[in-house]
């Protein structure tokens, strides 16, 4: 079989593996990066319109990290000469007897960004598109907003070709069959070749359990189930009328999410957390108790949206690790080889950032932004 060597190669061209392959372009650095299916596919985590971005984080390490994110968003933007992040605000709910706001609140309070708590009361009166209970335990953080997921992965993929040039090598439709860590080099085996790297950087999504299987346990893919409503009158759904919004009550399954409309695709609302899944499970379907179970979840937060139409869906996957954590480390027996799985459901915000880290512990075998609670224990 015909082989070939890269110096750097990342495996996988989602939100990871493409910041990845940018930021190493843009370093100098030559890179390959293989995609099992053509780039800007909607068969695992990272596509779609947007994801929201927030600082607004209960566990504090993450709230923590969110400056240096939001720098890495706006860095690209500025090299990118586009706007990648639309400031719309952003809400945290929970209902009494439940600490999230309370423990949103304190990150806040504790880097420095600025919010403010109120009641449902106070919301419901603020902005009428909500009519919540009035002991909601509620708290605004003005930055928090959207980042266009869509346009930031195409323009990384330009970008790493712009810069990189000749360096820059992109193959779509190139499925891995295997990695073969036991030879002198990483080596991913193709179905016509195979490819030897000097770094290997592997960042398969939903899909690192089929090459790692001693990791599959502990990051596991879900199903994500997401609805776009599409509401009578659409202003007070729309970007500068209605933030992000985040809802967690108190059973683990009792988290929902949404955002306004962007470019008429419709106002998106999704149970945060899935059932699990065979990532090459291909099943578009969304049955009517999900759907009813969301009209639900709106009657009691945002009535007008409960009988909208649902004008579309969307299926995505998860990775989730313990804790709601990432994965970003060497693998622990091969300091050429990284593992990236930064999902848990929450990771696009942070990818731009990750990029970087990877593209850092690749090139110098170390970073500056704290990753400690990322690495593999
Ligand atoms: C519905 C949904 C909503 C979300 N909302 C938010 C949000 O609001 N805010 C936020 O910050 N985050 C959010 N996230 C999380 C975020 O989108 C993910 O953390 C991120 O997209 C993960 O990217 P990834 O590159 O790790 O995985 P993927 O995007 O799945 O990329 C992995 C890639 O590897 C490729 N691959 C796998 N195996 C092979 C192989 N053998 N050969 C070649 N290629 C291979 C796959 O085809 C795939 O393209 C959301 C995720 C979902 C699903």
């Amino acid at each position: 079989m015909p082989g070939l060597h890269y110096r750097n190669v990342v495996l996988g061209g989602g939100a990871m593996g493409l910041a990845a392959t940018y930021h190493l372009a843009r370093r100098g650095e030559p890179v390959l990066l293989v995609e099992q299916f053509a780039l800007g596919h909607d068969r695992g985590s990272s596509h779609g319109a947007a994801r929201i971005i927030r600082h607004s984080y209960a566990d504090e390490r993450y709230a923590r990290l969110m400056p240096r994110a939001f720098d890495a968003w706006r860095e690209l933007e500025a090299e990118a000469g586009r706007p990648l992040y639309i400031r719309t605000g952003g809400l945290s709910l929970s209902p009494p007897g439940v600490d999230y706001v309370a423990r949103v609140a304190a990150s806040l309070e504790a880097i420095g960004c600025p919010h403010r708590r109120m009641s449902g009361e106070e919301l419901s009166r603020t902005n009428p598109s909500f009519i919540v209970p009035d002991d909601l335990d509620v708290v605004f953080e003005p930055d928090a907003g959207l980042i266009l997921a869509d346009r930031a992965l195409a323009v990384q993929i330009e970008l790493a070709r712009s810069v990189g040039g000749m360096r820059t090598h992109i193959w779509e439709n190139s499925a891995v069959l295997r990695i073969d860590l036991n030879a002198d080099r990483p080596t991913l085996v193709f179905r016509d070749r195979t490819v030897t790297a000097e770094r290997l950087i592997v960042a398969a999504g939903p899909w690192i359990g089929r090459h790692f299987p001693e990791y599959a346990a502990r990051l596991r893919p879900e199903r994500q189930q997401i609805l776009y409503f599409l509401p009578s009158n659409p202003t007070p759904f729309s970007i500068g009328h209605l933030p992000v919004f985040i809802y967690k009550g108190p059973g683990p399954r009792d988290a929902y999410y949404g955002m306004p409309d962007v470019s008429e695709g419709g106002v998106k609302v999704a149970r945060h957390g899935g059932d699990p899944v065979d990532p090459d499970a291909d099943d578009r379907g969304i049955g009517v108790m999900y759907r009813d179970e969301i009209r639900d979840f709106l009657s009691g937060v945002l009535p007008d949206l409960t009988h909208a139409r649902i004008m579309r869906t969307e299926i995505c996957k998860y990775t989730v690790a313990d804790n709601e954590d990432f994965l970003v480390d060497f693998h622990p027996v091969r300091r050429d080889v990284l593992l990236a799985s930064p999902c848990s459901g929450h990771g696009f915000k942070f990818s731009c950032l990750i990029g970087r880290v990877l593209a850092d512990l690749a090139t110098i075998g170390r970073t500056d932004i704290n990753i400690e609670g990322w690495r593999l224990k």
